[in-house]
């Protein structure tokens, strides 16, 4: 028989967001090639480049697949081939031996970013008895998520589906990167269908070549200059008045606040000149819906919490929060249930004590997984 290939319909699961459906063609039992879906009802025959790249997740020749040991000096490059029943036995003996020396909790797990395996990472250390455990999301999604949670909502997400007028892209090089929430394709049908673009990114890209208005902030500002649109945006009268009676307080302390951000000086923080701030500021709060698609170039930089804030704010205070076109709240659809498998409850409170940063940073402490159940307890 000749070359017998069978075609698999499944899921691709190499972002985030996963869920572009694609066919799978196998031969001999190994996955050989990756089709794009054409009939899925949500990615409607789009792949990014990282699904066809999974193939070689599987059948690359340099994939490790034995555990190895260094052995000699280090930039040696010499290594040696353990048993997994060997490498277990290390990595369990010295880790018990620094717990004994110094405590369970002088022992950071990290890992890096991986899909469906971090939840484990979670597990074995709450077990061994460390609250602490690092991951590329504590300068990546988590203190977006934390903010969002200590403002009492899910991420605000953009609703492409209602086509918005206005984009501020803030820190995302979208369209390459397809990460966590919405596919680059979403963005790009967004720009066909005409919608006015501010993009806010120390680099040009694709994007930025596209937008109206492209502000150059320099690396690390962003919260003084999504203060410096919200001053304009307050002081010219464009914010959503009906929004701030309802559903805000302290919205004064707020004000007081953007006093102190004119354009002028958020110029100067930011390198952005004044008349751009002004003009995106203008754009953003008159054009409806307005969205923001936010990345995580905001979350790498160490004010990104009070970025984060800012930002929440700017999409709240123009009346574009959980409106169709706007930022509309992300929530785990019913019925799917919420997995209780890092068992952090388990750790005794004397432990939990010991989470690194905890105590002075609320929102970013080691653990934030941890910490954010707290914070939702709470
Ligand atoms: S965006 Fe790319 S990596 Fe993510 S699910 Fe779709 S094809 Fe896979």
């Amino acid at each position: 028989m000749s070359n017998p290939q069978e075609r698999i319909r499944t899921i691709c699961r190499a972002c985030g967001h996963g869920g572009c459906g694609v066919y799978v063609a196998v031969e001999k039992g190994r996955p050989v090639k990756i089709h794009a879906d054409w009939e899925h009802p949500i990615s409607k025959g789009y792949t990014c480049k990282k699904a066809h790249a999974a193939i070689d997740l599987q059948n690359h020749p340099d994939r490790l697949l034995h555990p190895m040991q260094r052995v000699g000096a280090r930039g040696e490059g010499k290594w040696r081939r353990l048993s997994w029943d060997e490498a277990l036995g290390i990595v369990a003996e010295r880790l018990n031996r620094i717990k004994a020396e110094s405590g369970a909790e002088s022992v950071v797990f990290g890992h890096g970013t991986g899909r469906d395996f971090h939840r484990f990472l979670y597990r074995v250390a709450n077990l061994f008895g460390t609250p602490n455990v690092l991951t590329p999301g504590h300068m990546c999604y988590l203190p977006r998520i934390a903010v969002c949670k200590a403002l009492g909502m899910e991420i605000p997400l953009v609703d492409y589906d209602n086509q918005p007028k206005c984009l501020l892209v803030w820190g995302s090089n979208h369209l390459i990167s397809n990460p966590d929430e919405n596919k680059g394709i979403n963005l790009a049908k967004t720009m066909q269908a005409g919608t006015r673009m501010i993009v806010v990114d120390p680099r040009r890209n694709r994007l930025t070549d596209k937008a109206e208005l492209w502000l150059q902030v320099r690396p690390g500002t962003d919260s003084a200059l999504a203060l410096g649109m919200l001053h304009v945006i307050v002081k010219e009268g464009l914010h959503d008045r009906e929004f701030v009676a309802r559903h805000t307080t302290g919205f004064e302390h707020l004000c007081h606040r953007l006093d102190e951000y004119p354009p002028e000086v958020v110029e100067r923080i930011t390198w952005v000149p004044a008349d751009k701030i002004v003009a995106a500021a203008r754009l953003f709060a008159t054009t409806k819906p307005a969205a923001l698609q936010w990345g995580v170039g905001v979350e790498q930089n160490v004010n990104c919490v009070d970025a984060d804030r800012a930002l929440i704010y700017l999409v709240a205070l123009t009346g574009n929060l959980d409106v169709p076109g706007g930022n509309v709240i992300f929530g785990i659809p019913p019925g799917v249930p919420r997995a209780k498998f890092s068992l952090f409850d388990a750790l005794p409170d004397t432990q939990r004590a010991k989470m690194l940063g905890a105590d002075r940073y609320r929102l970013g402490a080691t653990n934030l997984k941890g910490l954010m159940c707290q914070i939702i307890k709470e």
